[in-house]
């Protein structure tokens, strides 16, 4: 007994990660910080989840958001001195930052919530998550990702190249967490006149020196292609330092844990209520974020994914059957971030629906580049059976498409006076298929509706509102380089910028 407690006194103040395919040596935060994929292939997870007390949560519920966001951080982050951490949370989390709150609303909440509606006796609320720099829920990780890697390579006296492809909001959140940070340079590709003006106009009026805008002659698929060619290029990654801001980074998740628990403690008053929460999901981050925090304690009841017309999600989480896309069937959508073949973060939550088992899951995700797919519907000759399990873990699912974007992004307008945009639109949709009486759902906001103003129109007949400060973006001084599709001419504009 006395054996446990101490080896649990242990794992709390040092919290090692874990690779999902089992064949990589466990690892500190800080070391899997600046990294992508484990060297197997897999995705890191703490050994364990640390857990959140009643006392804990009852103290968090004054907290502001940066020391919310310490609390939470200081569980996982064990090598990094709280003074420091300390620091980092509140020049991340500042009103400042978060300024693009609507009228009404203190952006010193940074999350702050909006009632929707009452249905049935259910709260329907919005948590808005995009009152950052670039009006998309990345921004609330990414930012912490930019301080806690300049604060890393500060003290290693390191330098990191950042080099990544983006249809939109990745690009734009990445390089406006990174700009004038030391040691820190961003190579971002983006198709050539195939984002929305604004979309454009907000990466390529950057004027800072380490961002580098390249505009690819092609489409997304080939912008991707050249970043996988460089990567795979072992000895020029290396000696050009690149890394990557992907949605497999870890210190994304962590940050994007913060919003659950203070979500969860806004719209509640004792911690023996549960709310669910509705997340418009793609890559499986910010929902496997929520998946975190259920498992450290918070009461969530359940968790609904809701996905657009590119449904991989939801087919497994109906059916069991996990089947990766090919581009083809990979349909161009107007909730444009949603629009995946496959969920680059869903592997973690399927290492614990397979109870932690490595070697399982290392043959179910080689089975998905053999066979495209698996099966734990445990219907005959399938992979398994742990489908059974999932309803365990809290989640459900739905699907949206363009039509039912227009219809709620109408019908939110017209009953609750917000304008909401597409990706919210398809969170909405499905929440309110998935009310239980009593429990209030909590919807995602991800994106503010100015970036996808196109559908807007379409929906309302005029223009989404924009912040202060977006009002003629596009007139402004652009700063880009127009490449072909050639990772060889790619590689030397790398190394031109960096010397070395
Ligand atoms: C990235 C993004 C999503 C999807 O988030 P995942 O973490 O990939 O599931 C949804 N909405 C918007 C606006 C996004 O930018």
């Amino acid at each position: 007994m006395a054996v446990a407690v101490y080896t649990e006194s242990v794992l709390i103040l040092s919290i090692q990660y874990v690779s999902t395919r089992g064949q990589a040596a466990p690892q500190s935060f800080s070391h899997i910080l600046l990294g992508g994929l484990a060297s197997d292939g897999g995705l890191y997870l703490p050994a364990h989840y640390p857990q959140v007390t009643d006392a804990e949560l009852n103290t968090w519920r004054s907290l502001s958001y940066a020391d919310l966001a310490l609390q939470i951080l200081k569980k996982f982050a064990t090598d990094i001195p709280e003074a420091d951490l300390r620091t980092l949370t509140h020049k991340t989390y500042t009103a400042d930052i978060y300024r693009n709150a609507r009228k009404g609303e203190d952006a010193a909440q940074i999350t702050p919530l909006r009632k929707l509606e009452e249905r049935n006796g259910t709260q329907v609320v919005l948590q808005a998550l995009s009152n950052g720099p670039t009006l998309a829920f990345k921004d609330m990780a990414m930012q912490l990702l930019g301080n806690l890697f300049e604060y890393t390579l500060d003290k290693q006296h390191a330098e990191l190249n950042i080099f990544g492809a983006t249809s939109g909001d990745t690009g734009s959140a990445a390089e406006y967490a990174m700009r004038g940070k030391r040691g820190i340079r961003v190579f971002m590709l983006s198709p050539h006149r195939k984002m929305s003006a604004f979309q454009t106009a907000q990466m390529f009026s950057l004027q800072d020196p380490n961002i580098f805008n390249i505009a690819v002659e092609g489409v997304f698929d080939d912008c991707q292609d050249m970043v996988k060619a460089v990567s795979n290029d072992l000895d020029f990654k290396a000696r050009q330092k690149i890394g990557t801001v992907n949605s497999i980074n870890w210190a994304r998740v962590v940050a994007q844990v913060v919003y659950y628990f203070r979500g969860y403690l806004a719209a509640t008053t004792a911690n023996s209520q549960k709310v669910s929460f509705t997340v418009p999901s793609g890559n499986f981050g910010n929902i496997c974020a929520g998946h975190i925090a259920r498992m450290m304690g918070l009461p969530i009841d359940r968790l609904v994914v809701a996905t657009n017309e590119n449904d991989v999600l939801d087919e497994f989480f109906r059916t069991g059957i996990y089947r990766v896309r090919k581009s083809a069937e990979t349909f161009h959508t107007t909730s444009p971030s949603m629009d995946i073949s496959k969920a680059s973060n869903f592997e973690r939550f399927v290492f614990d629906l397979l109870g932690r088992d490595s070697d399982r899951l290392r043959a179910l995700f080689k089975k998905v580049d053999t066979h495209g797919g698996f099966d734990l519907s445990g219907k005959p000759g399938s992979d398994g059976n742990e489908f059974q399990q999932v309803a365990r873990y809290g989640f459900e699912s739905g699907k949206s498409t363009h039509a039912d974007r227009i219809a709620t992004i109408r019908d939110v307008e017209a009953t609750c006076g917000l304008t909401i945009d597409t990706h919210t639109a398809d969170g909405v949709k499905v929440a309110r298929e998935h009310l239980t009486p009593g429990v209030p759902m909590i919807v995602l906001e991800t994106a503010l509706p100015a970036k996808f103003n196109e559908t807007i129109r379409e929906a309302l007949g005029r223009d989404a509102e924009r912040p202060a400060g977006f009002e003629n973006i596009e007139a402004l001084p652009q700063r880009f380089e127009v490449m072909p599709a050639d990772v060889e001419k790619m590689k030397s504009y790398i190394a031109e910028r960096t010397g070395l």
